[in-house]
């Protein structure tokens, strides 16, 4: 993040803009929404100027910006549209000490007017950092879409309410307050009859909240899929969204941890495939008090919960404690694999069944019915395989595999740091050593686009 996004309050402060032609209206006409003293400094203003000035909504200074209007100013345009003289006005600016932006130039700037959602005083600014202003505009004009023209008059009113509200617990039970207030009750009486009847809905609606019983934890166990965000279902968005507390295991990314609710406490239970891990037993007694102090708990797992992810121990300590729970699946590493390599799992006349399998577990290398998957045409995604790689290549070639039996590893499935190797049986275990991150083994499959893959002493290394 080169700039960070910032409010600033210019309620009765200045702001100066030099230059009156286009330019120079077009950030006066969003200057003019806030409460900021506006000093325009042009010698040919245009016709919308001069009106704003004579409304009384701006001052016009007929003349050239000089050193001594900066003083106490809080932002400074610079829209003359003149490479030479903006640069000049910038620097003046600069040497004042104030925030300076040249009109359609990012690196004279030190500040940049982000493109806004103005439902004030709700207001969403959105910037690119000048990398995609066509981004920012499609962006924009998606909220304004969705954000209906009365959110600022609901916010209003939700804003002077604010004390009263402030009876009710804070945490979970103020923001049901506040949610049904914004998607139902406020709109509700906006539409019956107007901005003057939201005080009494609020009142109204405080009352039922103070006398609603205490809320009832519960346990979410969501699948967070294999790192990209855009993979969660909007089930587990949402379940993050009104999450108070969130479990989560390493391999959950910190961009999909960015999406829980801000004020949500958020616990890293630390387990990966085997390595260093919090035990089983605190991670139940963790979401069981939590979810006892009535917080709305969100147990994240990778991929999907119900695949090799120790579900039915947490379920079963959570039915014990008597605490409701519900599942919430995701897409589970193989599949975002599967996806990457341009493959399907299953294929007419291929195969008709595939396995899900590890090659390693608790208790050590994993049993499998090697005979079964030796066999030609056999697929298989293979878990948590780097370090039993070559214990299952020797189980496989005992039973009669073929050692060019293609093996595509995928590691980082869905992230942008994700890589593929195409090799074979016979090369498998060397292929892994590189590997850091969390990788599924693909038996069976290699990737679409690869020249089929043979018995080479190298494996085949494809970036992404
Ligand atoms: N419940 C998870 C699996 C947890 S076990 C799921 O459904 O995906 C952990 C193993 O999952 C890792 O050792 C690795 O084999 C695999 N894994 C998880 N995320 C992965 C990713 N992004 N890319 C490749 N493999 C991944």
């Amino acid at each position: 993040m080169k700039y960070f996004p910032i409010f600033l309050s210019v309620q009765n402060r200045r702001i100066l803009v030099s230059g009156g032609g286009a330019a120079a209206v077009a950030k006066l006409r969003l200057l003019l929404k806030t409460e900021a003293r506006i000093t325009v400094f042009a010698t040919q203003p245009a016709p919308e100027i001069s009106a704003w000035a004579d409304a009384g909504r701006l001052m016009l200074a007929p003349r050239g910006l000089e050193r001594a209007d900066l003083r106490d100013a809080a932002l400074l345009y610079a829209a003359d549209e003149d490479a030479a003289q903006d640069a000049r006005i910038a620097a003046m600016g600069a040497e004042a000490g104030v925030l300076t932006n040249i009109v359609d130039n990012l690196d004279g700037s030190s500040f940049l007017t982000p493109a806004i959602v103005d439902r004030d005083p709700v207001t969403i600014a959105i910037g690119t950092e000048g990398a995609a202003p066509v981004l920012a505009r499609s962006i924009k004009a998606g909220l304004e879409e969705r954000l209906p023209q009365t959110l600022g008059i609901l916010a209003r009113a939700a804003k002077a309410f604010r004390p009263l509200a402030e009876r009710l617990a804070p945490g979970r039970v103020r923001r049901a307050f506040w949610a049904e207030y914004y998607d139902y009750s406020g709109p509700k009486a906006l539409n019956a009859s107007g901005e003057a009847a939201l005080p009494d809905a609020l009142n109204a609606l405080l009352s039922r909240h103070m006398s609603a019983p205490a809320p009832v934890g519960r346990v979410d166990l969501v699948g967070a899929g294999p790192g990209d965000p855009d993979l969660l279902t909007l089930k587990a968005r949402k379940a993050l969204d009104a999450a108070d507390v969130v479990i989560h295991d390493r391999l959950v990314t910190p961009e999909i941890l960015e999406l829980a609710r801000r004020e949500a406490t958020i616990i890293e239970a630390g387990k990966t495939g085997f390595g260093p891990a919090m035990q089983q037993d605190d991670i139940n007694t963790l979401m069981i008090e939590h979810a006892r102090a009535g917080a709305h708990v969100v147990r994240l797992k990778s991929g999907d919960p119900a695949v090799f992810g120790r579900l039915d121990e947490e379920l079963d300590a959570l039915t014990a404690a008597g605490i409701d729970w519900q599942i919430v699946p995701g897409i589970t590493a193989a599949s975002a694999a599967v996806a990457q390599i341009g493959q399907s799992f299953t294929k007419r006349q291929r195969n008709s069944s595939v396995r899900l399998l590890t090659g390693h577990d608790v208790a050590g290398f994993a049993e499998h019915d090697w005979r079964a998957l030796a066999r030609a045409g056999e697929v298989a995604a293979i878990y948590m395989g780097k370090r039993s790689a070559r214990f299952v290549q020797g189980r496989l070639l005992m039973h009669g595999a073929d050692p060019a039996t293609p093996v595509t590893v995928v590691e980082n499935a869905s992230r942008p740091d994700s890589r593929l190797q195409a090799v074979t049986l016979a090369d498998l275990p060397a292929s892994l050593d590189g590997v850091d991150g969390p990788a599924v083994l693909l038996l069976g499959l290699a990737p679409r686009a690869a020249q089929p893959a043979t018995a080479t002493a190298h494996p085949k290394e494809l970036a992404l």
